[in-house]
């Protein structure tokens, strides 16, 4: 699979989980632009400091701060690559044509009431960004990560004030992204309500139908 995807779908849909399956069963790598400025944030670099208030807010930090992230990750990877959370307006879509070719763009569809539930109890690991739900995705121990044994946070930004704001910034300016992939003929439909595992076989399908 040496496709490049772009997992489009509003904050909560499920697209850093999907990411997390499919880069481990299909051995694609994720390029996630919300890991990498808060990676740098968390590291206090220079990037970081200037695209932490931007986030705080629920806004989008600007291009210039996040396009010449996914430029130098994507020229390192060989094969398949998911870009969660990249492009996120039509001005970034039309930047990634410049310097890659997307395969396809696949939509999450979740509604709003549902995203707001999922957001305000997820939790996120320190170490190795895997996500969890209190509810839907619990940890087998509490605030540890499967995965890695690191601790599990609440990330500022799921608050429901923040969540609110971060869905209107959704429909303003990420929204658009799906009549720009679907006049390509790229763009794939995924229903998103539904356990984790009912919602990762609609992206299998999409992705390789
Ligand atoms: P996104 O990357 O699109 O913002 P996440 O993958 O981080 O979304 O998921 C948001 C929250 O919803 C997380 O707490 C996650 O565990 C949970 N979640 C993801 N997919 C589902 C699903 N199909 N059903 C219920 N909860 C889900
Ligand atoms: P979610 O999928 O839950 O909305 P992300 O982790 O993708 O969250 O993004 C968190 C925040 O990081 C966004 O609210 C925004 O401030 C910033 N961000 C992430 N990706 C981009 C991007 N492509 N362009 C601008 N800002 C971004
Ligand atoms: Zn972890």
């Amino acid at each position: 699979m040496d496709k490049k995807i772009v997992l489009l779908g509003p904050p909560g849909s499920g697209k850093g989980t999907q990411t997390e399956r499919l880069c481990a069963e299909l051995k694609l790598t994720k390029i996630s632009t919300g890991d990498l400025l808060r990676e740098a944030v968390r590291n206090n670099t220079p990037l970081g400091v200037k695209a932490k208030g931007y986030m705080d807010a629920g806004r989008l930090v600007p291009n210039e701060l996040v396009v010449d992230l996914v430029k130098e990750k994507i020229k390192c990877v060989e094969g398949g690559v998911i870009l969660d959370g990249f492009p996120r307006s039509l001005e970034q879509a039309e930047l990634l044509d410049r310097f890659a070719k997307v395969d396809l763009a696949v939509d999450i569809e979740v509604n709003e009431d549902n995203l707001v539930r999922r957001l305000t109890l997820r939790r996120t690991c320190r170490s190795c960004n895997a996500v969890y739900h209190l509810e839907f995705n619990p940890p087998k121990v509490e605030s540890i990560c499967d995965k890695c044994g690191g601790e599990l946070f609440q990330r500022s930004d799921d608050t429901e004030r923040t969540v609110r704001e971060r869905l209107k910034v959704y429909k303003e300016q990420t929204l658009p992204l799906t009549k720009y992939y679907s006049k390509k003929g790229i763009l794939r439909k995924v229903d998103g309500e539904g356990d984790i595992g009912t919602v990762y076989q609609r992206v299998l399908k999409a992705i390789k139908g």
